[in-house]
């Protein structure tokens, strides 16, 4: 089959690899009908996650057929369409009957464990197509994917509905929403989202169905901040004003009741300017500290005493100059995490079969299977307008 690997730093290949076949009897063999290229990819691409291998196949966001089962699965059958989380959860370990679902304890082999306990203490559940650290499983940039406990991560879709409207339940959509929920929203507040790419927008869009008054939006791209403005938000572009200046102004002094990192370890555009952002940059790039924090730290500067800090965005590694000062003196809650893929799944896709919602407008390329490592360059250097990519493989409805 086709799929697209990774070969090194900036270098996505489309070749052809072995078909995939069921190994375990809770796995499931997908045709895949549409996939995207997440923000998060990115980070593979430029090399910033370790654990990448040659021929390594990308990709954690998809949907499709499936079209065979192993003898384990009871919930999922050959020929349903279904969506795939991108966290990989067995659905049983003490973690995922408490609905933490990307804290599942059974997902990640045991050579991947022992490197996340070393640098974290625990390990966290797998993921699709995201190096051998997070469990080394093919993914679905591919014309077929194995989809280990499938009952767990798979959610079957109606057949009506286009693939577009539902890919997005795969990641940033429940990525955006757990990152607004944890906001825990009050009617009447102001949320600030820092990055507008596809997870801002999906928190733009959550928080606004959760009830916040005012969401602003900071980016420097405009046609992300287009696209938050068509939403409703308030857009501050970080390369022309003074972000902290405008948030105070915007919240009648107090600052954002919650700020929204949306940027993550890649910070650049977000006020990744100035000095600190310049010597954060040159230690990431000789592996002193693993991550640029631009965003983080101006979401704590911002937020109003007694606010939350919600971060979705990645981070990796290690971070100095974290103002721990700031945190503790305003007291601020933080709220970070992989998200609850599983929890957030069905609940909004109901909401998407009942029209209350779509993620589909942050969508802004469709291309072929062939198509995505250019993709993957376009998407990098945000030209061309592009917030989202997908592929969209034959049997995709559209
Ligand atoms: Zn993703
Ligand atoms: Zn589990």
């Amino acid at each position: 089959m086709k799929a697209v690997t990774w070969n090194g730093k900036r270098d996505m290949r489309v070749e052809s690899v072995p078909d995939p076949s069921i190994v375990n009897p809770h796995d499931a063999i997908l045709r895949v009908t549409s996939t995207a290229i997440c923000g998060s990819d990115l980070h593979l691409y430029n090399g910033f996650i370790p654990g990448m291998r040659p021929g390594d196949v990308m990709g954690h966001e998809f949907m499709g057929e499936i079209v065979a089962v192993g003898r384990g699965c009871e919930r999922v059958a050959v020929g349903d369409r279904v969506f795939v989380m991108c966290g990989i959860s067995c659905g049983r370990c003490w973690f995922c009957k408490n609905t933490l679902f990307s804290a599942c304890d059974n997902t990640t082999p045991a050579g991947s464990a022992v490197v996340l306990e070393t640098m974290y203490g625990h390990a966290g559940a797998a993921l699709f197509g995201y190096s051998h650290l997070y469990g080394g499983y093919a993914g679905g940039q591919a014309e077929y994917v194995r989809v280990p406990f499938a009952d767990t991560g798979c959610v079957k879709v109606p057949p009506e509905i286009p693939d577009e409207r539902v890919l997005l339940l795969t990641d940033v959509f429940p990525t955006g929403y757990q990152a607004a929920e944890s906001c825990n929203l009050q009617r009447g507040d102001t949320v600030a989202v820092f990055g507008a790419g596809p997870v801002g927008q999906m928190a733009i869009q959550s928080a606004f169905m959760l009830g916040a008054d005012k969401v602003i939006a900071i980016d420097s791209v405009a046609t992300r901040l287009q696209m938050a403005a068509d939403q409703g938000a308030i857009v501050v572009d970080d390369q022309k004003s003074d972000v902290l200046a405008r948030l105070d102004e915007l919240s009648g002094g107090r600052g954002p009741d919650a700020c929204i990192d949306a940027v993550g370890m890649e910070a650049h555009g977000t006020s990744g300017t100035g000095v600190i952002a310049a010597l954060d940059r040159a230690k990431q790039a000789i592996k002193l500290q693993l991550d640029r924090p631009v965003a983080l730290r101006l979401a704590i500067q911002a937020c109003r005493k007694g606010g939350t800090v919600s971060v979705p965005g990645v981070y990796g590694g290690f971070i100095d100059k974290f103002p721990m000062g700031a945190m503790f003196e305003k007291g601020l809650r933080i709220a970070t995490g992989q998200t609850h893929f599983h929890r957030y799944g069905r609940p909004l896709l109901d909401r998407v079969l009942a029209g209350d919602v779509d993620a589909s407008f942050v969508i802004t390329h469709r291309v072929s299977l062939d198509q995505l490592p250019a993709a993957y360059a376009m998407f990098d250097e945000k030209r061309d307008g592009c917030v989202k990519v997908i592929a969209l493989l034959p049997g995709a409805r559209t």
